[in-house]
């Protein structure tokens, strides 16, 4: 890990943990609809990913499952 300290953005914690996953950076794009980029702006923010995952609604929740993911470069399917 860096130098730079990463707070959560959800629930305010220290970001330096345990977790294979942390720190997680979320980006925001304001007017996703316009054609023009100009009116588009974009932030990121850090967060856990546990909080992130837990602020979504559940139905969205399935579609975020990064812990899969890295369960299946450990335990390759198949032989
Ligand atoms: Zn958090």
């Amino acid at each position: 890990m860096s130098l730079v300290i990463y707070h959560c953005a959800i629930c305010g914690e220290n970001l330096e943990g345990d977790s294979k996953l942390d720190p997680c950076g979320i980006s925001i794009f304001s007017n996703i609809d316009k054609e023009n980029e100009s009116d588009m702006q974009e932030a990121m923010f850090f967060s856990h990913y546990e909080c992130f995952r837990n602020s979504l609604e559940p139905g969205v929740r399935e579609y975020l499952n990064f812990e899969d993911q890295s369960q299946q470069i450990q335990e390759p399917i198949g032989e």
